[in-house]
């Protein structure tokens, strides 16, 4: 059979979009439970369904991909679930700002109408980010394509809920959240839009209870402090300790309330002390269910005074402000006022200033879900990749509080909770619709307004995705899953849920790993943001260079706990990897055009010093790039083949090749040699680089399966391991190298009728080369090695010294001496000059602190290449002197 011949460049546009096609088509993504096959498993970290694929999901989902790609082809039946989160206030918001587009709001359209709108919206945009990641190559198992609120996970949110409230883990509970007074709603933290206004700070006097003296509080909301419950300062602060415990009574109002101590306070803001209104501040809530402080509303929903306000009541809370500050100066316990610059949240929708306000809203308890979970990563059931986030993970779960599930949104899962208008009951139920009443049969019920968390779907994502609660064979067979990859921004929110709910729902981790990895900053290490305008589009990187340039490049820089630079440049740079890697490919098939596939074994006894030496370094680049995918080293797995493949296979055994395949003796094996180490080498890369592997293996003369995608990943054989052979073309490149940098050096590198002196006092050495004298005068371009095992140097020749000798070669003839050692001098003195230059700077004090640390970085890199150079030329110039 005659080997086709690739086209003279690669072209990904032409191959990318068909490669996927046919292994989607083959259904090559998909498990095949078969039974004899070891398992790997992956759930996709969900994209929200409104989203675009950005760098991270780029790396994110490249190193997923990296690992289902080497375990498929290394004999696994792999599952890699994918799918999207319905995300709920990021969705809800993009939908009201097209509504708001024709004037309305949600309330104008209602609930049911709303949502419609929603799930239109959904259908017609959701689906982006899918396509994207299949331009990405993503092998994900469509077949298992989920979404947060589709019907079965809907099911497991319900199934899930329902348990947590038997189990007496659900509660309803008192919670601070941001309210409109105007709207009449409870904002979302996304809903709410700081503004900095001009406000004023007053300092009020709250005196002790038994009159002795007074303790000065500093505020900007005066009207509040007729729900104050405590003052607080901080344990440490002199002016404080010493009344610590005593009572206060708040002025106005009357009611006596304690002086606490806790560290949150900062001493050296204000006052140091600060007035404590659970029901109407953030702060103040947290440090009130700390110290067990009770909760008194003084605003209410519409923002109006309560009862609990006295006189007060009743009056709009911007009137009472100004009726307590006036009130405050007639008694005397006004101090002072100032003017002050203040953040208010305000309501994205109306503008008005919103209220902090105590609700009624649903919590998890979390701490009986956190014990099992802090063990399971203690005795080392799951595993962190880098180990370090264990820290922050333990310190999150140590000091757990519980879960604010109830969001006052209408985009996401509704809470499963029908109150009962006759009987007062609380209805929880696994059902979609509750119509009567379990416990009176009236009709009068009336569900829970409220939806669910986003986040609360998507830590059983996991199991639910594998059709919990049915016991499906999906869950039987890929549960617990083998990896999560993910960034740890959301160790909290997504991954500690995730092995909460895992575990208490199925008995089962749900995952065996976390590989964290890092994030995607800009070339100088700033976060990437459409304001800097330093944002790479993985879209356009794709369009421009490629998608297997884009992967490489990411993997390739994503080593373990560094932030990833990455820059366009860099991915222009892998590019040339993968023409390399075409143009290889080209050169391997030109050579086979005879050759004829055949059974039998390579001899490796007989193979020629470079074949053995090429064999014996694939197979130690297997050994390795397996060990360090198992580590989940990406970037050294990645390296690994690049260098081997770059620096090995292209610079030294294609090269050789050209010479052995004119050998009659060695041609057949040769050809050999060279189509298994491409092959091989392309199924190393597959998993990085999928496109051009697939597309090069359809060339091959000779493969044991019709897409490489599912080829046996290569395994390392120790028999071709050859260390005699490693030596030797040790040997061998350090003798080539040493010849063309003298002829470098003299501009001589065209060059071609040279002739060497090599002294070597080792008769070993010179046996050696004396048998190698046709590859080196082909690699170094010269007509003639002579070997001396002693030689003095003469006059007019350069030498060289290498480890196992030394170097000559007469210069006679080929140079001007006088004009060389001018030339020579030149340089010296310009390096010279360059190098007092950077040893300024670098001995400057103020430089090295306010530089930035890549400049530094740049500058001791120059400064020790200039020395290296300078070394060079002054041995060179003492050779021609
Ligand atoms: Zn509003
Ligand atoms: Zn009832």
């Amino acid at each position: 059979m005659e080997a086709e011949i690739l086209e003279k460049s690669y072209d990904p546009k032409k191959v990318e979009e068909k490669w996927y096609k046919i292994w989607e088509e083959r259904g090559y993504f998909e498990p095949t439970y078969d039974e004899n096959k070891p398992k790997f498993s992956i759930v996709i970290p969900p994209p929200n369904v409104t989203g675009a694929l950005h760098i991270g999901h780029a790396l994110n989902n490249t190193l997923q991909d990296v690992l289902v790609r080497y375990k498929r082809m290394d004999g696994y039946d792999t599952l890699w679930v994918p799918g999207t989160d319905h995300a709920g206030i990021a969705t809800q918001n993009v939908v009201e700002k097209e509504i708001a587009k024709e004037g309305l709001t949600r309330y104008d359209l209602g609930r049911n109408s709303f949502l419609e709108k929603v799930w239109e919206w959904k259908a017609t945009y959701g689906g982006k980010i899918i396509s994207q990641l299949k331009k990405l190559g993503a092998s994900c198992s469509w077949a298992y394509e989920r979404f947060t609120m589709d019907e079965g996970l809907s099911r497991a949110v319900r199934e899930v809920f329902v348990r947590l409230w038997e189990e007496g883990l659900i509660y309803r509970g008192d919670y601070i959240i941001n309210w409109c007074p105007r709207c009449e709603t409870a904002l979302a933290d996304l809903e709410v839009e700081f503004e900095s206004i001009a406000g004023k700070l007053w300092y009020i006097k709250y005196p002790l209870e038994d009159g002795s003296k007074y303790i000065m509080v500093a505020t900007t909301r005066p009207e509040t402090m007729l729900g104050d419950t405590a003052v607080a300062v901080h344990p440490e602060d002199k002016r404080y300790k010493a009344l610590i415990g005593k009572n206060i009574k708040l002025p106005l109002i009357g009611r006596i309330i304690p002086l606490i101590a806790d560290k949150i306070v900062d001493p050296e803001f204000g006052t140091g002390a600060v007035k404590v209104t659970p029901a109407h501040d953030f702060a103040d809530f947290e440090i009130a269910k700390k110290h067990g402080l009770p909760f008194v509303k003084v605003i209410d929903e519409k923002g109006k005074m309560t009862e609990e306000a006295g006189k007060y009541a009743g009056l709009d809370r911007f009137e009472a402000r100004k009726r307590v500050v006036e009130d405050l100066k007639r008694e005397g316990l006004l101090e002072k006022e100032e003017d002050y610059q203040l953040i208010l949240g305000h309501c994205y929708r109306c503008n008005t200033i919103i209220e902090p306000l105590l609700s009624k809203q649903w919590f998890v308890s979390t701490k009986p879900l956190a014990q099992p979970a802090i063990s399971a990563v203690e005795y080392g059931f799951i595993k962190f990749i880098p180990e370090n986030w264990v820290n922050l993970y333990f310190d999150w779960m140590r000091n757990i509080r519980d879960w604010c599930i109830s969001r006052q949104i209408w985009w996401g899962h509704r809470i499963p909770v029908w109150y009962c208008n006759s009987c007062g009951e609380t209805v929880v139920s696994r059902e979609e619709n509750v119509e009567i009443c379990p416990f009176c049969g009236s009709k009068e019920l009336k569900r829970d307004e409220d939806v669910l968390d986003t986040w609360f779907s998507s830590a059983l994502w996991p199991f639910s995705t594998l059709g919990w609660p049915e016991k499906t064979e999906a869950l039987k067979t890929f549960y617990p899953t083998s990896v999560l990859v993910t960034s740890f921004d959301i160790i909290f929110f997504w991954v500690a849920r995730m092995i909460m709910m895992g575990i208490h729902f199925t008995g089962q981790i749900p995952f065996k790993n976390v590989y964290i990895h890092a994030l995607v900053r800009d070339e100088k290490g700033q976060k990437m943001s459409k304001s800097r305008g330093n944002v790479i589009d993985p879209i356009e990187m794709i369009e421009k260079y490629g998608t297997d340039a884009l992967r490489f490049t990411l993997v390739a820089l994503a080593a373990q706990g560094r932030d990833i630079k990455l820059s366009e440049a860099r991915i222009e740079g892998f590019r040339h990897f993968i023409n390399k890697i075409w143009n290889a490919a080209r050169f391997v098939l030109m050579n086979l055009k005879d050759y004829i596939p055949d059974r039998e074994e390579l001899n490796f006894k007989e193979l020629p010093l470079f074949s053995k030496w090429i064999l014996s370094e694939l197979h130690r680049t297997i050994k390795i790039t397996r060990e360090k995918l198992e580590e989940f080293e990406f970037d050294q797995a990645a390296m690994q083949v690049y260098h081997f493949f770059w620096d090995k296979f292209c610079d030294w055994y294609l090269e050789i090749s050209k010479i052995y395949l004119k050998d009659p003796n060695y041609r057949k094996s040769t050809q050999k040699v060279l189509l298994e180490v491409l092959k091989n080498s392309l199924k190393l890369l597959h998993p990085f680089i999928p496109f051009i592997t697939e597309e090069i293996w359809q060339y091959l003369p000779e493969k044991e399966t019709e897409h490489i995608i599912v080829a046996k990943y290569p395994l390392f054989e120790e028999k071709f391991v050859d260390e005699s052979a490693e030596k030797w073309v040790r040997v061998l490149q350090e003798l080539t190298v040493g010849i063309r940098s003298i002829k470098a050096e003299y501009n001589l590198t065209s060059k071609t009728d040279l002739s060497v002196i090599f002294r070597g006092l080792d008769k070993e050495i010179l046996d050696f080369i004396k048998s190698q004298k046709e590859p080196i005068k082909f690699l170094a371009k010269i007509s003639d090695i002579e070997l001396r095992s002693n030689y003095e140097k003469k006059k007019g020749e350069v030498s060289v010294v290498l480890q196992e000798g030394e170097i000559f070669i007469n210069l006679e003839g080929l140079i001007d001496v006088e004009k060389e050692i001018k030339r020579l001098e030149k340089e010296k003195e310009k390096i010279e000059k360059k190098i007092a230059q950077i040893e300024k700077k670098l001995e400057d004090k103020d430089f090295l602190e306010k530089a930035p640390r890549e400049i530094v970085e740049k500058e001791k890199n120059s400064y020790s290449e200039l020395k290296e150079r300078l070394d060079k030329i002054v041995h060179y110039l003492s050779e021609l002197k």
